[in-house]
């Protein structure tokens, strides 16, 4: 399956070629002529920094190359203008066999805080033109940083109109926050039906991944700015944490084969840096951990830290029923509910974490943005002392989540803004120091995003758990979008945006409700 000679060097290699000096192997030549369009899953770019990006798309169908080659060669072209008359740089990277033909160009020597248009070729075939931009120089005073977070995209559950939206917001970023694929086969009352049954196998994840992919709102809004992401479960499986199996679908006999797979897959489809194979593509059959959580500093205005909570998660506990997965709970009945040993980041990532939070370039930031998975703040479902809480999410990880608030708090980390997914639905609210202690500090805020189409329960009881949960301002469990974050050095102004129907390819856009966050206030208000 993987080429013998997928090293993680000549990975990173051929990542970075460059313009200059760059000798393919042989045979990595496509014929002049390429029969149909190879780039029709799109192009992206991602994981920024001041002065470089990484460019990606996929050759699909693999155009002609020789049996025994290591893929495709691709040049690229980056351009000051979209008619390509003003070029900053070229190269060529290799669409490698092994990795589905995906093509991760590391762009090097880019200005800072500038916007670029860039392009691949095969062959006398040429990709569509995307936008992508640098980020300011980690010391540069800047004026505004505009992203959107989004989560929860399953294809089937509707169409992704709000991409087509989200384009036109003139964004610098986004953040996606994991479910960027589902694994199921099907749903009830579903818009449209994905090839293939569950995902299990390698083939079968290319498969869905290209199945997104070739959404034409999807390829826009990757094609439109630089993209940070991360993943939840469904990249793998509903429920999984860290090597232990979820609940649904067929029962694989080998999970960690199939969350290697399914870890390819992300890699082979998604603008990250080569870098996070930490062991080559080998490594990850082998057990090696697939390293996705980063920082990023974009000027003086705001650091941007991405976190894994899959991953590395210790296994739920209390599950209803004795099953793997997760439930409601009522940590009274559950021992194991506050022990310290269990983890949502891992060891490693958390220390990562609190070390970057020590760090005088961060301390010094004005804002602090987390993109990461699930709904940060707790959720207690019943009304009156006794508590009904889900597992899965922070609040079964309530030891953990204390670790991250306290090590802000040490830090005196300034104006901590947590972006999150995974919940299907919109919360706004503050972080607590100790959820059970309602006059505790505010650490910071929050702002858990709605799906942009997966299903979620609705309003019906909403009004009885926001009583129930007074550190939130604003929840909505119906309506479906994006939020649009615009940051300031003296504030944070968030912008709910919901489509009318994800079941209708003609869905309208409007604005579900505006917040505002002072620097130096952990209050979130709304506008
Ligand atoms: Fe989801
Ligand atoms: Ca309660």
């Amino acid at each position: 399956m993987n080429h013998p000679t997928l090293q993680r060097r000549q990975l990173l290699q051929w990542a970075a070629l460059g313009s200059a000096g760059l000798i393919l192997p042989r045979g990595t030549w496509a014929q002049s002529t390429v029969s149909s369009t190879p780039f029709s899953l799109g192009v992206a770019s991602g994981s920024p920094t001041h002065d470089s990006v990484v460019l990606w798309t996929r050759v699909m169908p693999p155009v002609p190359a020789s049996p025994n080659s290591v893929g495709v060669g691709v040049r690229w072209e980056v351009a000051h203008d979209d008619k390509f008359t003003r070029i900053a740089r070229t190269g060529q990277s290799i669409a490698v066999a092994g990795l589905a033909y995906s093509v991760h160009a590391e762009v090097q020597g880019l200005e800072p805080d500038r916007w670029y248009f860039y392009r691949f070729m095969v062959g006398d075939a040429v990709s569509a033109v995307g936008r992508t931009r640098t980020f300011p120089a980690p010391d540069a005073a800047v004026a505004s940083l505009r992203l959107a977070y989004a989560s929860c995209q399953r294809w089937e559950h509707g169409y992704f109109s709000a991409y087509r939206y989200m384009a036109q917001e003139n964004l610098d970023l986004v953040m996606f926050l994991g479910d960027y694929i589902y694994e199921y086969p099907r749903a009830s009352n579903s818009v449209r039906t994905p090839p293939g049954g569950w995902t299990l196998t390698l083939d079968d994840y290319r498969q869905r991944y290209a199945t997104y992919k070739q959404d034409a709102d999807l390829q826009a809004m990757h094609a439109a700015c630089p993209w940070l992401v991360t993943w939840d479960d469904h990249e793998v499986q509903n429920d999984y944490a860290g090597l232990t199996m979820g609940e649904n679908g067929p029962e694989v006999a080998d999970f960690a084969a199939r969350r290697s797979a399914a870890y390819q897959a992300f890699y082979e489809h998604m603008p990250v840096r080569t870098s996070v194979l930490t062991r080559a593509v080998a490594g990850l059959s082998a057990g090696a951990e697939m390293r996705i959580y980063s920082r990023a500093q974009y000027g003086q205005l705001a650091s941007l830290t991405m976190l894994d909570a899959r991953q590395y998660k210790s296994p739920q506990v209390c599950t209803q029923g004795g099953k793997r997965g997760s439930s409601t709970v009522n940590p009274a009945n559950c021992p194991a509910w506050n022990d310290s040993a269990r983890s949502m980041l891992g060891t490693e990532q958390e220390r990562w974490l609190d070390a970057g939070w020590a760090s005088t370039q961060t301390r010094s930031t004005g804002w602090n943005i987390v993109g990461q998975q699930s709904l940060m703040g707790q959720r207690d479902w019943r009304a009156g002392p006794e508590q009904s809480l889900w597992n899965d999410g922070w609040d079964g990880y309530s030891a953990a989540r204390t670790r991250m608030t306290d090590s802000a708090r040490k830090n005196a980390i300034s104006n901590l803004v947590m972006l999150g997914g995974d919940v299907h639905e919109n919360w706004v609210g503050q972080i607590k120091a100790d959820y059970a202690q309602p006059s505790s500090a505010a650490v910071g805020v929050e702002f858990c995003g709605t799906s942009i189409t997966s299903r979620s329960g609705g309003n019906g009881k909403l009004a009885e758990t926001m009583a129930e949960n007074p550190h939130f301002v604003f929840a909505d469990a119906e309506r479906k979008g994006y939020g649009v974050v615009e940051i300031s050095p003296k504030q944070l102004k968030t912008t709910l945006r919901v489509v009318s129907d994800v079941t209708r390819k003609d869905a309208s856009i409007e604005t579900l409700a505006e917040f505002s966050v002072s620097s130096g206030r952990a209050v979130v208000e709304r506008i």
